[in-house]
């Protein structure tokens, strides 16, 4: 047998996550990944590496408990909110047997994570409106133990409404776990799920350092969720899921003055949003531009794949999103610093329509 062919059967037909790190690129304007346009100092404070990290560091889960207005029992910190994904995946889906439940057009590591691990994807369409297509989910719940819920979502930007995920969380009592992705709440952090927690066991909340905290870098993700839930989480997650330096860096980035910091970066950003969204709506190449609370723009052009290929060509990075269902045309572009934000305008001013 060739080592290829004593692979799993799943991992043969796998169709790893296209990270935009992965995806290269030769570019000094770097607007494909959602990440704050630039880095946050920090000194390390710990000098114990001959010791393995605390599992779930104490100073990382309290803080962020305070910082998001829940229970130090309720969070779970992991290598970044994929592993959060990950690990939701591993404790609740028998492969083979479960199924995870997602609205594309959405994030894609849903679909990669539950892949890996044997477990059946069922995807439910949004609407137009990029919505949940609540009876269609409701059709397509037999055995699904997950269903994630991106909001605001990645790619589109809007926020899911809450009175249907409400309806969702009640639809699925008992039956499957609600996982609303919160990468970009700090965009719009009235919008939060977390308060609901008391409400509906089965509601999980993910979040991440890796947007608003500038940190993408640091790996560095949180699960909230009630104590069953972690309980559970806490049986299949790695001895030692964080790096000494990661834990000290996360704790500094959560005490009040990182959180005062990461509320200043969301207010830089939300100006440059505006800023970018208004010239976008002047350029003849730009069809549409979707309405955004969060870092990151979508924008339909005339010519996408054209308008993607000449700009990295000229060293700025985007995202295309033209193959996922109902973004025909549409690229995202990650809100940078005012100069980014100038190239990316110079440089589609110059195309042709
Ligand atoms: C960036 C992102 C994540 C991943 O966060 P990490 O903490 O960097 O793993 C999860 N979900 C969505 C929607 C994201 O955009």
């Amino acid at each position: 047998m060739s080592i290829e062919e004593l692979a799993r059967e799943n991992v043969r037909r796998l169709t790893p996550y296209q990270s935009a790190r992965r995806l290269g690129g030769n570019g000094d304007v770097w607007l494909n990944a959602n990440e704050f346009p630039t880095a946050v100092a920090f000194d390390l404070s710990q000098q114990t590496l001959n010791r393995y990290p605390e599992c779930q560091p104490k100073a990382v889960i309290e803080n962020y408990a305070q910082y998001a207005g829940v229970k130090p029992e309720q969070v779970l910190v992991s290598r970044g909110a994929d592993e959060g994904i990950e690990l939701l995946i591993r404790a609740f889906c028998e492969p083979g047997k479960d199924a995870v439940l997602y609205c594309q057009p959405t994030y894609g590591m849903y679909s990669v994570s539950a892949e890996t691990f044997g477990v059946a994807c069922r995807n439910v369409l949004a609407l137009d409106d990029w919505q949940l297509d609540l009876p269609t989910i409701a059709d397509n719940l037999d055995g699904v133990k997950v269903i994630f819920v991106c909001s605001p979502n990645n790619p589109t930007g809007q926020l899911i409404n809450p009175q249907d995920i409400r309806t969702l969380l009640e639809m699925t009592r008992g039956k499957a776990l609600v996982v609303a992705d919160e990468a970009y709440i700090e965009f719009c952090p009235q919008a939060t799920l977390a308060g609901w927690l008391e409400e509906y066991p089965n509601l999980v909340v993910l979040r991440t350092l890796s947007k608003a905290f500038a940190l993408a870098g640091l790996r560095c993700g949180f699960t909230l969720a009630n104590k069953e839930v972690i309980d559970l989480l806490m049986k299949v997650i790695a001895p030692y899921p964080l790096s000494t330096p990661v834990a000290d860096i996360a704790a500094q980035a959560l005490a009040p003055q990182g959180i005062n910091a990461m509320r200043e970066r969301v207010a830089q950003i939300l100006v440059e949003r505006q800023y970018l969204v208004s010239a976008l709506k002047t350029l003849p190449c730009v069809e549409q531009v979707f309405e955004s609370e969060t870092n990151y723009i979508l924008v339909r052009f005339t010519a996408s794949s054209a308008i993607f290929k000449s700009l990295w060509d000229q060293g700025i990075i985007l995202r295309d999103q033209n193959k996922q269902p109902s973004l025909s045309g549409c690229l995202r572009i990650t809100v940078g610093t005012r100069e980014e934000s100038q190239h990316v305008i110079d440089a589609l001013k110059a195309e042709k329509v």
